[in-house]
């Protein structure tokens, strides 16, 4: 396995950083996570969009600019000889002194890691996810702005152990108003009588890019999309409720906080949202 670290391939073994990095020290810095499929990477542009995007919000200067970076991910799937799978493409501020500024981190450090993928199985996907709500609360909108996909994953490792604890395969994250923002690491979105909603970014959603691509099936397909505010008794009583993320795609939720969602499966929106997803995936990205 090859790791692309500033510039050079190395291996497992000697992908190594500093203890002086900020993104070790303090979290300062932002990633990405992007699939593979077919050899194709899945919405290459809008990842790097974000990327760039997020850096540009924490004053981080990305030493490569958008398609030298696109090269180097496309360089090291084709190193790794990697067909489906999952790139972490990570950049921190990289090494500085022990003080918070970033002015002593002269020069940030890009770090390109290729994966397969462990997702959930099959029958996930058929008989949905069990979900808790947490009392975690999304931070919105400072500088754990979920618009900006930093390396600061405190707050969502906090709702994923709540989750393990419940023994459940995702949680529900509220915003500090106690409307529904997302999961750990997922959207959400709730079908109601044949309509589709899903939170605004401004109640504390990462701006994902499967629910963009989700969004555009929707529209595609001619179900009627809403982007608003719900509350948790409007999960409780959705007809479906279903996550999306690089990682586990479109995937049902069968109960959420002891309440049977639905049929207690995935519902037939969220099944042919997956399917139809399935089928894009397969053709889209680049070379
Ligand atoms: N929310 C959070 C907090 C995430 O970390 C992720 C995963 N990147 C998502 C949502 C889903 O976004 P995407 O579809 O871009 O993977």
């Amino acid at each position: 396995q090859w790791i692309y670290l500033n510039g050079e391939y190395v291996t497992k073994e000697n992908a190594k950083v500093s203890v002086y990095d900020h993104g070790f020290l303090y979290g300062d810095g932002i990633f990405e996570g992007i699939r593979v499929y077919n050899g194709n990477i899945f919405k290459c542009k809008e990842h790097l969009d974000r990327l760039y995007d997020s850096a540009k919000s924490i004053m981080l200067d990305v030493p490569l600019a958008p398609a030298e970076m696109e090269r180097a991910l496309v360089e090291t799937i084709r190193k790794n000889e990697l067909r489906d799978g999952y790139i972490r493409l990570v950049v921190s501020r990289g090494p500085g002194d022990l003080g918070l500024d970033p002015r002593r981190s002269p020069k940030a450090w890009v770090i390109i890691i290729v994966e397969q993928l462990a997702i959930y199985p099959e029958e996930a996907y058929r008989d949905g996810l069990r979900s808790v709500s947490v009392s975690q609360r999304r931070n919105i909108p400072d500088a754990l702005n979920p618009k900006i996909k930093s390396l600061n994953y405190l707050n969502n490792i906090l709702v994923k152990i709540q989750a393990n604890l419940a023994g459940v395969g995702e949680a529900i994250m509220l915003n500090s108003q106690g409307y529904v923002a997302e999961g750990s690491s997922d959207n959400i979105f709730i079908v109601k009588r044949g309509v589709v909603f899903t939170p605004p970014c401004y109640c504390g959603a990462l701006e994902g890019i499967t629910r963009g691509a989700i969004m555009e099936l929707c529209a595609k397909l001619g179900y009627t999309l809403k982007e608003e505010p719900f509350t948790l008794h409007d999960v409780y009583v959705a007809d479906e409720v279903f996550f999306t993320g690089t990682a586990a795609e479109v995937i049902a939720v069968r109960e959420v906080d002891g309440r049977i969602i639905g049929s207690g499966k995935a519902g037939p929106v969220t099944t042919h949202l997956l399917q139809e997803f399935r089928k894009i995936v397969e053709i889209d990205g680049v070379k």
